[in-house]
């Protein structure tokens, strides 16, 4: 699936499928409340690239709550998290 950073956030949901999985589940539970047990449940947009991922609810909610700081997974940039937007992949998922 090939996005751009001019497709709406119409476009991503409407692309997505039922369950997908969080796309840092190489990261370890613990530190970084990464759930094997969860499907990702939100988009994560950076601010500079327009980069997307999908990831889990524990996951979101530490890098939306805990963590300092957000690398950006195409240029490298650093975010604080409140640059970050968290976009719920379903109407069925509560927010954050
Ligand atoms: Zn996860
Ligand atoms: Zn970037």
């Amino acid at each position: 699936m090939m996005l751009t950073a001019e497709d709406t956030d119409t476009d991503v949901l409407a692309s997505l499928e039922d369950e997908f999985p969080c796309a840092d589940s190489r990261h370890p539970s613990g530190q970084s409340y990464h759930n094997p047990a969860q499907p990702a449940e939100f988009v994560l947009i950076n601010p500079c690239c327009g980069d997307r991922a999908l990831v889990c609810r524990s996951r979101a909610y530490y890098l939306k709550y805990q963590a300092a700081e957000i690398h950006c997974g195409r240029c490298h940039e650093v975010w604080p998290p409140d640059r970050y937007r968290f976009v719920p992949i379903s109407p069925k998922v509560a927010p954050l």
